[in-house]
């Protein structure tokens, strides 16, 4: 039974032949070097909160890395008055959950799952800018399928769930004059959103089904989005779709089976 996560579920909704490329063939491109330093923050900001979460010394990590540490103890400032609010808490740091839904797993790593006996808040760490348009977080796919499976596999009814976004980020990266200030973002659920979500993954899997009869009996490809979308010229395929004389890295044959950087910052460990 395949396993999809939220990066899945993008692709697949954005373009299902870059899930063909990306997901059953492995192929992508080779991250610039600004993107994979960036991505190595994330990645080792979330081992941190991780470790902190855990109850794990962070002290020598800390004192090697100041600036990423200052970040830490932004960020748990300002969650912990939240949770001091909440006594009668239940916590835990990177907590997963699957759900066979449509002959898929459904798969979700949550930074950190709280719960008190009549609400779940999922957290979510992130390092890059807050996004201006909140309905932009609600609308991407981490959100709905955290929260969809959060509610699919508990006893919370969708109007006692919530997921809040703290976004971090680098000294250099950042251009706030505060570097170490912590945004968030809360998004509230409800039964409404969680029929709307349902439907949404019922269409997107039973034409991933179909998507995966063609191309494993018949050896027909996985759709492609229309390129009137303008999403082509941007993605990192387009050389090997013929859709851009120029692909982003210039070059298809510099394809390799590299890492999703899209997940970096999301791995489970
Ligand atoms: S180049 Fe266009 S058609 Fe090809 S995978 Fe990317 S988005 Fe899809």
């Amino acid at each position: 039974m395949l396993r999809l996560n939220q990066s899945h579920l993008t692709k697949l909704e954005t373009c299902p032949r870059q899930f063909q490329h990306s997901i059953l063939e492995q192929f992508l491109s080779p991250v610039a070097p600004d993107l994979q330093e960036k991505a190595e923050w994330g990645k080792h900001f979330h081992l941190l909160m991780q470790q902190q979460e855990l109850g794990l010394p962070l002290s020598p990590l800390l004192e090697q890395e100041q600036e990423m540490g200052a970040s830490v103890i932004s960020l748990l400032n300002a969650t912990h008055e939240r949770r001091l609010n909440h006594p009668q808490h239940w916590q835990e740091a990177e907590h997963a959950r699957t759900l066979n839904f449509e002959d898929f797993l459904l798969t979700v790593v949550y930074d950190l799952l709280i719960t008190q006996p009549n609400q779940g808040e999922i957290y979510d760490w992130k390092t890059y800018p807050k996004p201006k348009k909140h309905q932009l977080l609600a609308q991407q796919w981490q959100t709905k399928l955290y929260l969809f499976v959060l509610a699919e596999t508990s006893h919370y009814q969708p109007e006692q769930l919530s997921m809040t976004y703290w976004f971090v980020q680098s000294k250099t990266a950042s251009s706030s004059p505060d570097k170490t200030a912590i945004q968030s973002a809360r998004i509230a659920y409800n039964v409404k959103q969680h029929e709307t979500i349902r439907q949404q993954l019922k269409t997107l899997l039973n034409q991933l089904k179909q998507d995966l009869e063609n191309y494993e009996r018949q050896n027909i490809p996985f759709p492609q989005v229309a390129e009137e979308k303008g999403i082509c010229p941007r993605c990192l395929f387009a050389h090997r779709c013929q859709r851009n004389a120029v692909s982003v890295q210039g070059n298809s044959s510099r394809e390799s089976p590299l890492v999703d950087l899209d997940q970096i910052a999301e791995l489970p460990i």
